[in-house]
């Protein structure tokens, strides 16, 4: 019997295709930012060649596996030069069997690239741009060590758009030291002024062994309150419905069909592939992870196990909590049940009624998903899962 579509996927929401999701972690920057705590190295720009011939080597590894998702991230990988970029892309599609409407993303960092990268980029494949936008005022990006100015910003959307792109995605930071209310609130304006198709928010977390890190340790970084960051999840659900915008995953909005499918990969539990240093792959009902060191990874660039076999009760279970990060979408109790021989309800009827009862999540005969006062407390609610 066909599903009934809810009334919030109309209009369209973008498919994704049969097939794995592929990473490709690209771990150069031109300057390290005060908060990252990512894979990534300023300054050693001479091992970029070895580190391309070591992702050749790794790519070799796997069968010829059918690809619904590419996305190459960093790092900076808009630090390739157009010919390293578009033999990569090469190698990828030679290897694998890349759907013919397999999402492209290339993550950009506002001040990289130039009119030629974009151009080659494009006629290679990539459809989507994720750009580190991070903050629109200066004093910010100079807090956070970011590489980039507001005018670096402005040009490479202008270059992206011109290049004929029509899938940006920016990445926002909030919850940062010193911001106030009303800072965040001409950021969002900024923002949803160079018209983003897609914006990914993330509260700041301070990471172990970054600049950060240090400066908390010495008391000198101040954070806004729990109460304060509250405030401004509030305000950019406000900001964005206006503009528009639908909150299809706990972090993520996009205009009606440019949901990112690569990052649905994740969020369905379904196969993924990681290449490169510190990436992490889900195959099998296994999963591998390289070392964070690069010149470990040029000298072995095979994946390695970094747990035995799931258990089916374990894959359950993460599939139900990594499903309920959709806040539109939330689990299809039928693709749950055709994947595991058994409703969710089956499995977990007494966690779910008790947060239904706390009006946490919202049970239909189709699906099961947070209910508005249950996304902000998404991680009490997937506890109860565990
Ligand atoms: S651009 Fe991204 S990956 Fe590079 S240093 Fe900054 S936060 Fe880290």
């Amino acid at each position: 019997m066909p599903r009934q579509r809810p009334s919030e996927f109309d209009p369209p929401f973008r498919s994704v295709p049969a097939g794995n999701g592929l990473y490709l972690h690209f771990p150069f920057c031109r300057k390290r930012c005060s908060y990252c705590g990512f894979v990534c190295h300023a300054g050693l720009d001479f091992f970029i060649e070895p580190y391309l011939e070591a992702l050749e080597r790794e790519i070799a590894f796997y069968p010829a596996w059918e690809i619904a998702t590419l996305y190459l991230g960093g790092g900076t990988p808009s630090l390739l030069a157009s010919s390293s970029l578009v033999n990569l892309l090469d190698r990828i599609t030679k290897h694998f069997c890349l759907a013919s409407t397999a999402e492209v993303t290339l993550e950009v960092n506002p001040g990289t690239g130039s009119p030629a990268l974009w151009e080659a980029a494009r006629l290679a494949g990539v459809n989507r741009i994720s750009l580190g936008i991070q903050a629109l005022d200066i004093t910010t990006l100079q807090l956070l060590g970011r590489d980039h100015t507001m005018a670096d910003i402005e040009r490479t959307v202008s270059e992206l758009r011109s290049s004929g792109f029509t899938d940006l995605s920016f990445d926002l930071l909030y919850g940062l030291p010193g911001q106030t209310l009303k800072q965040w609130d001409q950021t969002l304006a900024a923002a949803i002024a160079l018209t983003p198709e897609h914006l990914s928010l993330y509260s700041l977390q301070v990471e172990e062994n970054t600049l950060f890190s240090a400066w908390q340790r010495q008391g000198l970084l101040v954070l806004p309150g729990e109460d304060d960051e509250r405030a401004m999840l509030d305000l950019l659900a406000e900001r964005l419905v206006t503009a528009d915008f639908r909150r299809y995953e706990i972090s993520s909005w996009s205009k009606p069909g440019h949901e990112s499918a690569h990052n649905r990969i994740y969020w369905y539990n379904r196969p993924y592939i990681g290449l490169g240093a510190g990436a992490h792959s889900y195959h099998d009902g296994r999963r591998y992870a390289h070392g964070r060191s690069v010149r470990s990874y040029l000298q072995d660039p095979v994946p390695k196990l970094s747990s035995g076999r799931q258990t089916r009760q374990e894959t359950m279970a993460e599939t139900l909590f990594l499903g309920l990060r959709l806040t539109l979408e939330g689990i299809w109790r039928a693709d749950f049940a055709a994947r595991f021989g058994k409703d969710p309800y089956e499995e977990y009827g007494p966690a779910i009624d008790r947060l239904v009862r706390l009006g946490l999540l919202e049970i239909t005969p189709e699906r099961l998903r947070l209910s508005p006062a249950g996304i902000p407390l998404a991680n009490e609610v997937f506890v109860a899962f565990l």
